[in-house]
């Protein structure tokens, strides 16, 4: 094995993300567009549920449950 250079980046990746971290790749928001919502702070395109479920992987700050799912709707917009 050869150190570094063994380390494969997979470059494959659709060319509308790439001004998006990588991470966001799995994170595409699900179902139609009118439930989508737009984090407030990094304006990532998620639903509601998937806010709950996963949280905002750009925002780890921003603590997004369905047990807050008040303050999950106060921290994003459906204006976006
Ligand atoms: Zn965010």
């Amino acid at each position: 094995m050869g150190g570094m250079d063994d380390f494969i980046v997979d470059d494959e990746v659709e060319d509308v993300g790439k001004d998006k971290p990588r991470d966001t790749k799995a994170y595409n928001a699900e179902g139609p567009a009118k439930n989508w919502r737009a984090c407030n702070k990094c304006r990532l395109l998620l639903t509601m549920e998937q806010f709950m479920r996963l949280g905002c992987p750009n925002c780890p700050d921003l603590l997004f449950t369905e047990e807050e799912a008040d303050y999950t709707k106060e921290k994003t917009t459906d204006e976006y």
